[in-house]
């Protein structure tokens, strides 16, 4: 049984999205839910409980992170999704994707179609580290049979994979050993600090689609695990305040960084990653063609990418990278 923390008032109760006993709270909305859910032992050990317990209890309210909230609630989205359109005389749900109704078989939102396109099943080749959505059989590699990863699905690896890149750069600042970059930052404005962190992040993320390219043959597959990614960190936005319709141009932007990169990497193959480590340093400090500072965001580039492959590796196949062998 699930022990969680009352978000309202920091009693402890058995189940999440129970109503408290002390307060009667009870998680409505799929951001209420998603708080719920992240305040219980699924996230975290007794004593971080303890402490959010104790917090909540002395009026303070808890550091959500808005990326991780828009992950967790996404699920809780489709459930409501389903409960408001759901036609019980019929049987009949209109797809949350195209709109067109269909006779779901369990609580899915997306009709067959748009499952298969936007949502589908992910299939993995061992021996080659390939995935492919669930429409084939075989490797187009090496030609092995691959193995259907039951449960794991194109929406859910964008999410993790979105709150992966908000919990790297979370945990340690990546500038740490860039001396020129730590101090170009340090002189922006303070205006200009949190679009700058913004490019920054967006930077972490196309990394991450590099990352992905790796793994991921299908170009289909790529831009539905691209496009989740890209909204998670839409909905992040609107967690922090930004209004829905403000909001719609956050992935429009974020793929026309995405775009601008993948055409600097072309341009150049022999020097991508300087090039590219210039353009990003242009973009998030104003500071364009400066050796130093471009050869520091090479390093910051290396250490992503690195750390990406690892994430996108666990997430897709399910496993860490094969041991370096011994001797
Ligand atoms: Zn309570
Ligand atoms: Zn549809
Ligand atoms: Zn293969």
């Amino acid at each position: 049984m699930t022990l969680a923390v009352c978000t309202a008032c920091g009693q402890y109760k058995f189940g999440a999205l129970v109503r408290c006993e002390r307060c009667s709270h009870l998680p409505v909305t799929a951001l209420d839910k998603a708080k719920a859910m992240t305040v219980s032992d699924h996230n975290f050990g007794g004593e971080t409980l303890e402490e959010f317990k104790n917090l909540i209890e002395a009026g303070t309210e808890l550091p959500y992170d808005p990326v991780s909230l828009a992950s967790s609630s996404a699920p809780f989205q489709e459930e409501a999704y389903f409960e408001e359109n759901f036609d019980f005389t019929n049987g009949m749900l209109s797809c949350k994707r195209c709109n067109c109704p269909f006779e779901p078989t369990s609580e899915e939102v997306f009709c067959p179609r748009c499952m298969e396109q936007a949502n589908p099943l992910l299939s993995v080749c061992m021996s080659c580290d390939k995935v492919y959505d669930s429409s084939g059989n075989f490797c187009q590699k090496c030609g092995n049979r691959l193995i259907q990863r039951s449960e794991r699905r194109a929406l859910e690896v964008g999410r993790e994979i979105a709150v992966s890149v908000r919990r790297i750069l979370s945990n340690k600042d990546p500038l740490e050993q860039c001396e020129l970059l730590l101090q170009l930052r340090g002189q922006l404005p303070s205006e200009d600090l949190a679009s700058s962190q913004h490019e920054f992040e967006n930077f972490a993320m196309y990394t991450a689609v590099m990352a992905l390219r790796q793994f991921v043959e299908s170009g289909e597959l790529l831009v539905a695990i691209v496009k989740e990614m890209v909204e998670i960190y839409r909905a992040s936005f609107v967690i922090q305040g930004v209004r829905e319709v403000d909001s719609q141009q956050i992935p429009v932007l974020y793929m026309r960084r995405f775009d601008e990169y993948d055409r600097v990497v072309a341009r150049n193959p022999d020097q991508w990653m300087l090039l590219l480590a210039d353009t990003v340093t242009k973009n998030c400090y104003g500071v364009e063609r400066h050796l130093k500072a471009a050869m520091e965001m090479v390093l910051v580039t290396g250490f992503f990418l690195k750390v990406m492959q690892d994430v996108c590796r666990s997430i897709l196949m399910g496993r860490e990278a094969p041991s370096p062998k011994a001797g």
